[in-house]
């Protein structure tokens, strides 16, 4: 049919075109700095959320009820460091990590900046919005970009 060979003809025409542009936008980025372990276990039966992580392998979630609360992307430094160890006023300490957003939270509380660990910002409480468990900090401050931090123990790898 005639039609089919114009049709051909357009996207052989359309391909040389776009070849060079499509290669660009294929070609892989820079490697990871490190491939993520491949952690071995099955999804436990009757988790919707795990189907779900499967879908996104950088989603970080919540530990005790699955729930994406954040994701790889979205790591940050804050003060020179992605990591830090902290202790509260009663004298526990938590390993937490710094996020530019965690979606999957909700602030709880008033912000205050007694006992803040970031020097000129003020707090609140950041809990799992699906289950409510505690996963760490909000931390605000007017002149700069707030962040959050998500205690270790709480999160998925
Ligand atoms: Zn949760």
């Amino acid at each position: 049919m005639p039609t089919t060979g114009l049709a051909s003809i357009i996207w052989s025409a359309s391909g040389l075109l776009k070849g060079p542009e499509l290669q660009q936008a294929r070609s892989p980025g820079p490697a990871p700095d490190k491939a993520l372990p491949n952690i071995p276990g099955q999804p436990a039966p009757n988790d919707p959320d795990a189907e779900f992580e499967q879908r996104q392998p950088s989603a970080i979630s919540c530990r005790a009820c699955g729930q994406p609360v954040t994701n790889e992307r979205f790591r940050l430094q804050v003060e020179g460091q992605h990591g830090h160890r902290v202790t509260n006023p009663h004298g526990i300490e938590f390993l937490i990590l710094c996020f530019s957003q965690a979606d999957g939270c909700l602030n709880a509380g008033h912000p205050y900046r007694q006992h803040s660990w970031f020097k000129g910002y003020q707090w609140q409480i950041a809990l799992c919005r699906r289950c409510g468990a505690h996963m760490g900090w909000y931390f605000s401050q007017a002149e700069k970009d707030a962040f959050f931090t998500l205690i270790v123990d709480r999160i998925t790898d």
